[in-house]
């Protein structure tokens, strides 16, 4: 029985029955009673007699009689009486059941079942204050599904919320049954074990997780794969409350993310490292909405006439406290903290707005990243920046890298696809240290190729390098795919490039990085 009281019905037809009987049975005594002990006496006490007191057969008639019509004339009202008992009846078991649902939803999650944030906080809290007394210490994995949003960007919520149901069932299958686990919501989850004596079991339980939630997802048509990155924090080691074991477990799983797949202990110079990168991801939003960080200029050269093609979009921060900050730096925060796409139309509009002061000829470069080709809002979003600034999209470029176009194909092919239709050029930058599929080249719209500066750089001391760049340079005339060498320092770099076929140029040979309003004097003194 629940504390809310039983939710079965108390009016039932056996119940209205037995009623009626004991109604039936207090009848008959009573009037038995009254036939057989009272009713002289008090007859013969108001001056009264009966016909014939010893009448016994007619007594009972009159018994049976008596009890036979009152019976019957209760069947109506105890019909109505029944009805109307049965649905407050119905009502009060409505209000039980509903409280019922209330109270479990408020401490599970309604999706899979597991419990919630709430009764997380409850059960680490209670485990932690029980500590001291029962020596039983605590372990917290945090644990985060990798390429989730895909299915359900690919193929909807309803699959999605299918999927989750599973990976739950696959968390909860894996750890020890005296395990309470949780779903945060979205696809994070976590699980509040006893710790056990070794580390390396707890490693082990992480491992198993992993390769669990990692396993095929067939179900519904779908054939899918997921991965899980864990991160693991134990009390009292990395926190004896409830919040800093948690945030120990969150810096723990901000480590392991750096290799999705894997498991992290926490340790305690993460706890610096995702404090800073909390800083920074707050500055940056600050950054982007002041417009604090702006585009520079670096020239991309026609090698056979030395003349100026364009210039690549590089985004510069200068931070008022920590200076200058590399785009390497903050680039990936601003991926992480889904800032990417405001960052790509400040740097894109300002971009045009400067451009449109130089030669009409000049093409901007822009580069995109990586998780923007999910997007397939992405190109409205450039075409809107473009219009606003009245830019010709034929003087745009956009720079992406082979990991954006592993991930999920079909956008990505959509996307670059749009771009092409409008007359947008597609350079794939950083070629030769990704993926470097052939395929990539024959499946994507793809119009110019980007040798990494690290080939370049090492062509003169690394034959290896050299036999390289000769290979991807005589790959892509074949595919008829322009090429550009980054990382040029050297003139004689550049004219050994050009000797082989290289199309175009970029490095400090020719011009590093500028503001935009050093743009004009460059091209000048180029021209001389
Ligand atoms: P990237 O697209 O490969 O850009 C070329 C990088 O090489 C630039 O670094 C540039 O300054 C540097 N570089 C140019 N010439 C030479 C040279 O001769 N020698 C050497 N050693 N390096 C040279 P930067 O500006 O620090 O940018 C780093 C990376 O940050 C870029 O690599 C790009 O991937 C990313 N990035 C920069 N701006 C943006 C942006 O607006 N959006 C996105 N998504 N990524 C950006
Ligand atoms: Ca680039
Ligand atoms: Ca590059």
């Amino acid at each position: 029985m629940s504390k809310h009281g039983s939710a079965a019905p108390l009016v039932t037809p056996v119940s209205v029955l037995v009623t009626l009987l004991a109604t039936l049975i207090i009848m008959g005594i009573t009037s038995t009673s009254w036939e057989f002990l009272f009713q002289e006496q008090v007859l013969a006490r108001f001056g009264l007699s009966l016909g014939n007191p010893t009448d016994s057969v007619a007594r009972w008639r009159f018994i049976i009689t008596a009890v036979a019509f009152a019976t019957l004339s209760q069947i109506g009202p105890a019909l109505l009486l029944f009805r109307a008992m049965r649905r407050l009846d119905k009502a009060r078991i409505a209000v039980i059941k509903a409280r019922e649902e209330a109270d479990a939803l408020a401490r599970h999650d309604p999706l899979t079942g597991l419990a919630n944030r709430r009764i997380l906080r409850e059960t680490l809290k209670r485990r932690l204050s029980a500590a001291p007394t029962t020596g039983q210490n605590t372990a917290l994995l945090l644990i985060d599904i990798d390429r989730f949003r895909q299915v359900n960007d690919l193929h909807g919520h309803s699959m999605g919320d299918l999927v989750l149901v599973e990976v739950a069932n696959r968390i909860k299958a894996t750890l020890p049954s005296d395990t309470v686990t949780a779903r945060l919501g979205g696809e994070d989850f976590v699980a509040v074990l006893p710790r056990p004596t070794s580390i390396e079991t707890l490693g082990k339980l992480a491992h198993q997780v992993i390769l669990r939630v990692s396993a095929p997802y067939q179900m519904n048509g779908l054939d899918a794969r997921l991965g899980a990155t864990v991160g693991i924090a134990v009390s009292p080691d990395n926190g004896t409350d409830e919040g800093e074991l948690m945030r120990s477990a969150e810096a723990a799983l901000y480590r392991a993310k750096a290799n999705p797949g894997t498991y992290r202990f926490f340790e305690h110079a993460m706890d610096r490292e995702l404090k800073q990168a909390h800083r920074l991801q707050r500055d940056l939003h600050a950054a982007i909405a002041s417009g604090a960080i702006v585009p520079f200029y670096q020239p991309l050269i026609r090698l056979n006439d030395g003349k100026v093609a364009g210039f690549e979009v590089l985004a510069r921060w200068n931070h008022p406290v920590r200076g200058h900050i590399s785009p390497e730096a903050f680039i990936p925060v601003a991926e992480e903290a889904g800032l990417i796409g405001q960052l790509t139309t400040l740097i894109l509009r300002q971009a045009c707005l400067d451009a449109s002061k130089w030669p009409a000829h000049l093409k901007i470069a822009v580069n995109l990243s990586p998780v923007q080709l999910k997007d397939v809002s992405l190109p409205d979003q450039i075409y809107r920046t473009l219009r606003a600034a009245g830019f010709p999209t034929q003087r745009l470029e956009i720079e992406i890298t082979e990991s954006g176009l592993v991930n999920d194909v079909s956008t990505a092919k959509s996307i670059l696809t749009n771009f092409r239709t409008s007359g947008i050029d597609v350079a794939l930058d950083d070629f030769g240290t990704g993926y470097s599929s052939l395929q990539n080249l024959r499946s994507f719209p793809v119009t110019k190729l980007k040798i990494d500066k690290s080939f370049v750089r090492a062509m003169n001391t690394d034959p290896q390098s050299k036999s390289l760049v000769i290979g991807i340079l005589a790959m892509s005339r074949s595919l008829g795919i322009a090429t550009t060498a980054e990382g040029i320092e050297e003139a004689s770099e550049g004219a050994w490039l050009q000797s082989i076929g290289c199309d175009f140029g970029q490095g400090y040979c020719y011009a590093k990085p500028m503001r935009g309003d050093e743009v004009p004097d460059f091209l000048g003194a180029r021209a001389a």
